[in-house]
């Protein structure tokens, strides 16, 4: 791939934050980004680099009207060695073009999607903070710009990747999370787009989690669509019940949920650590019932920007569940020390493939 590189003269780049500890999730954005334009004709064209501005959309593009986007999100990690690594970048590949397919949208080289993942990291090195727990978030997206209000896919679309640094998800230490267990909203569906990184199934999320909100919870857990009875996940996080300390228990792929990568990894880690490993149904009554029993130890989310995210409570029909005195259980803590020794480099990749060296235009045949 070529890509051009609109370089912007040095002293037009913006300041560098001063203190990477308060910037917070996603509220800077580095000085460039990338682009890349489909057409039926010409396929993927135009790979460019340029200054991070405002996009021309008319008033009749498609994805204003019928919500034909999809994205990523991924992160760049300064290692304790200062490279720096990418986690398993190659999923996120294959679930672009998944979510692609599912919104009638192009299909993309897995290689273009890296490809332009290591060129604008690459550019935008600078803007990676260093300390442990802080890194630049990676948002690739793809959005339909035909203009027309026809109800049909696109034949046009735009593909960007935008970049923020982040700050520690954890600003004083873990901080379990109560979730709201939604009996009457669904966020998907048998046959809907869950499985998709998709804007359209936050746009559904958005009032349950305002009522969340309202009830002292920070986020929704999702039950089935159909009976409302079996969980799914929390919308941005996948779920995971750690039974008895030593039996991760995760809901099956239905279709509904979405394939986390952090889930993914945690799986394989969790085994490699050596507890037993589950993915099958499980029920609200079954969660209920384990957490007032006791057999259910933990409780946490798992997501590429918390990483681990232990949940302290459970709302459901009106009454609060306490798991685990709403402390940071053992296993909790033994998986989010591991994956972060892995991202930043402290313990060797335990699978191939798992954290992925920067590469610039000199290692690669990126002529930028
Ligand atoms: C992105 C996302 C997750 C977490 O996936 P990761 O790949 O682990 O970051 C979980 N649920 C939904 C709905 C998501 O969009």
């Amino acid at each position: 791939m070529r890509i051009k590189f609109q370089q912007l003269p040095e002293q037009n780049l913006k300041p560098l934050f001063e203190d990477s500890n308060t910037l917070g999730f996603c509220k800077y954005f580095t000085d460039y980004m990338f682009t890349m334009n489909y057409t039926e004709e010409d396929g993927w064209h135009s790979p460019t680099i340029k200054p991070f501005t405002s996009f021309e959309v008319a008033p009749s593009s498609l994805v204003l009207h019928y919500a034909q986007e999809i994205f990523e999100g991924l992160k760049a990690f300064k290692g304790v060695d200062g490279k720096i690594r990418l986690f398993r970048p190659d999923m996120n590949a294959k679930r672009f073009n998944r979510s692609a397919e599912r919104l009638c949208m192009p299909n993309f080289l897995e290689n273009d999607f890296l490809e332009s993942i290591h060129a604008l990291v690459y550019t935008e090195q600078r803007w990676i903070p260093s300390n442990k727990g802080t890194a630049l978030y990676i948002r690739p997206f793809m959005f339909a710009t035909d203009e027309t209000l026809g109800v049909r896919a696109s034949s046009a679309y735009t593909y960007c990747l935008i970049l923020s640094p982040v700050g520690p998800y954890y600003q004083e230490g873990f901080n379990p999370v109560s979730l709201f267990v939604s009996s009457d909203f669904t966020r998907a569906g048998k046959g809907g787009l869950g499985e998709a990184k998709t804007g359209a199934n936050y746009a559904a999320s958005l009032l349950a989690g305002k009522m969340a909100r309202q009830q002292g919870c920070a986020q929704v857990l999702w039950l089935d669509g159909a009976e409302h009875r079996f969980i799914e996940e929390v919308g941005a996080m996948n779920i995971f019940f750690v039974f008895d300390e030593k039996t991760l228990v995760t809901p099956v792929l239905n279709g509904s949920i979405l394939p986390g990568v952090t889930r993914d990894s945690v799986l394989k880690l969790g085994e490699s650590l050596g507890y037993k490993v589950v993915e099958r149904q499980i029920s609200i009554d079954e969660v209920i019932g384990g957490i007032t029993t006791g057999s259910i130890t933990e409780v946490f989310g798992t997501g590429t920007a918390a990483s681990i995210s232990p949940v302290g409570s459970l709302k459901y029909l009106d009454a609060d569940y306490i798991v685990n005195s709403r402390k940071v259980g053992p296993v909790s803590q033994n998986l989010y020390d591991n994956l972060l020794k892995i991202q930043y480099g402290e313990i060797p990749e335990p699978f191939p493939g798992w954290t992925v060296e920067l590469e610039g235009p000199e290692d690669k045949a990126l002529s930028i």
